[in-house]
């Protein structure tokens, strides 16, 4: 047993690493103990942002840790060093949505199918509103629409630190107008939206059959558009393809630049590989990173997946993976997955939460109906092979957007929430047993 706070410390951080290497970071090495008592265990980290992304990603990954080295009940605190924390003042007081450490230009791998968009967001975030304007984005699930977005932002904020930045996605500037307008308060959200210099969306398919919203939309974009602020949208398909949005608003869309993201070509994909295990301080060796390029095709969260399916195995050693061992982990994967089928899921899914497949299938919206729905959507897309349209059928017919909406959803939750975390945890267990 280790002897001193900062031992104590080391030995949590190697813990981690094994209990939650989706999240371990090599800048972990980084941080420090700042005090040790009365079961309080108080952790200093570089910047805010660093901070945030331990609180929302991994308390309960350290607070299980430094439960299991010291043995004894230990909660854990996240802070930063306010004074050495420049940029993170007060504009990014109205960011609307927390950045994510990892999401820069730096760490985005730029290839034949996202040169453009990379390009073009670099160009906007140095000077706004005089490049292109809008920017939208567009492509499939989990081609880095996101991690520029954020990039964006960030850039735009290193630049300017005055900046006014408003990130969000589609559904959160969904729900706060639904709740200006319930509370009162829309002369307050028109205030805040309409005068900033960036206005960034995330997922704007999500504006479809949202009327009010849209209407909303289209004002803010025409006042932030005469005003020459900088709009920059990101959604899954072109602006002319999502469905039910009126004319007048996709036109608006089309405006600027429209940049479409495509798969990751192979040799993107290795570059890719090799740039997230040196994020997360593993060894691979060129070879590995190839195996992995080579198994896992289109979506680029499930190459992430797939290391950290290949460092799990290999028990988190500093020491390079071997392609035996990437292989193993990686063939296991494949020959379990190949088996289960939309029902399986569905079955354990009800199980668990005790609901009937029917009202899965049905049209209720109810929270206690809907979460479950969503997170059958998401296993399903990360367990079988079958592609959105088919399981959009098994679950009473939805469209493939709503099951990539939910999809997106479910995997942020997966992150930030550690009920969710846990639960999916629980059920894919309980699925590939
Ligand atoms: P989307 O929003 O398009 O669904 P995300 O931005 O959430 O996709 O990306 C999914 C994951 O893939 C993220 O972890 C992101 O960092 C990573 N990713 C996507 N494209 C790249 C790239 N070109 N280089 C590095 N990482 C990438
Ligand atoms: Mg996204």
């Amino acid at each position: 047993m280790a002897q001193n706070t900062s031992e104590i410390f080391e030995a949590i951080i190697e813990r981690v690493k094994l209990l939650d290497p989706a999240n371990s970071r090599k800048w972990f090495d980084s941080l420090a103990a700042k005090s040790f008592n009365g079961g309080l265990l108080e952790i200093t980290c570089p910047d805010k942002e660093s901070a945030d992304f331990l609180s929302d990603h991994c308390s309960g990954s350290f607070t299980r840790a430094a439960q299991q080295v010291t043995g004894h009940l230990v909660s854990v605190k996240f802070s930063s060093d306010v004074k050495a924390d420049k940029g993170q003042t007060a504009p990014m007081s109205g960011m609307g949505h927390k950045l994510h450490p990892d999401y820069t230009f730096d760490n985005f791998v730029v290839g034949p199918g996202n040169r453009l968009a990379h390009a073009s967001c670099v160009a906007v975030s140095n000077s706004l509103g005089r490049t292109y304007n809008p920017l939208f984005i567009y492509g499939s699930v989990g081609l880095g629409k996101t991690h520029l977005l954020h990039a964006i932002c960030r850039e735009a904020r290193n630049n300017c630190a005055n900046a006014r930045i408003q990130f969000l996605s589609c559904e959160e500037f969904v729900n706060r107008f639904i709740s200006a307008i319930e509370t009162g308060s829309l002369a307050e959200f028109k205030a805040l939206y309409r005068t900033v210099h960036l206005l960034v969306i995330d997922d704007v398919q999500f504006l479809r059959e949202r009327e009010h919203s849209q209407e909303e939309f289209f004002h803010t974009f025409n006042a932030l558009y005469d005003n020459r602020s900088q709009i920059v949208l990101s959604a899954d398909s072109p602006p002319g393809q999502i469905p039910s949005l009126p004319e007048r608003l996709t036109s608006r869309f089309k405006c600027g630049l429209v940049a479409r993201i495509d798969s990751p070509t192979y040799e993107t994909r290795v570059a890719i590989v090799q740039k997230k295990a040196r994020l997360r301080g593993m060894n691979i060796s060129d070879e590995v990173a190839e195996h992995i390029a080579g198994m896992v095709k289109t979506n680029i969260r499930e190459l992430e997946g797939a290391l950290t399916t290949v460092y799990a195995l290999a028990g988190g050693t500093e020491e390079e993976i071997s392609l035996d061992i990437a292989k193993q982990a990686l063939g296991n994967r494949e020959s379990v997955n190949r088996n289960i089928t939309i029902t399986d899921i569905i079955k354990v899914v009800t199980a668990y939460y005790d609901v009937r497949p029917a009202d899965l299938q049905s049209k209720k919206r109810s929270q206690s109906i809907a979460m479950p729905r969503q997170i059958c959507m998401y296993l399903a897309r990360n367990l079988t092979s079958h592609s959105l349209e088919e399981i959009g059928g098994h679950l009473g017919g939805r469209d493939h957007t709503t099951v990539m909406h939910a999809c997106s959803k479910i995997n942020d939750l997966e992150k930030t929430n550690n009920k969710i975390h846990s639960q999916l945890e629980e059920l894919t267990k309980r699925i590939v047993r």
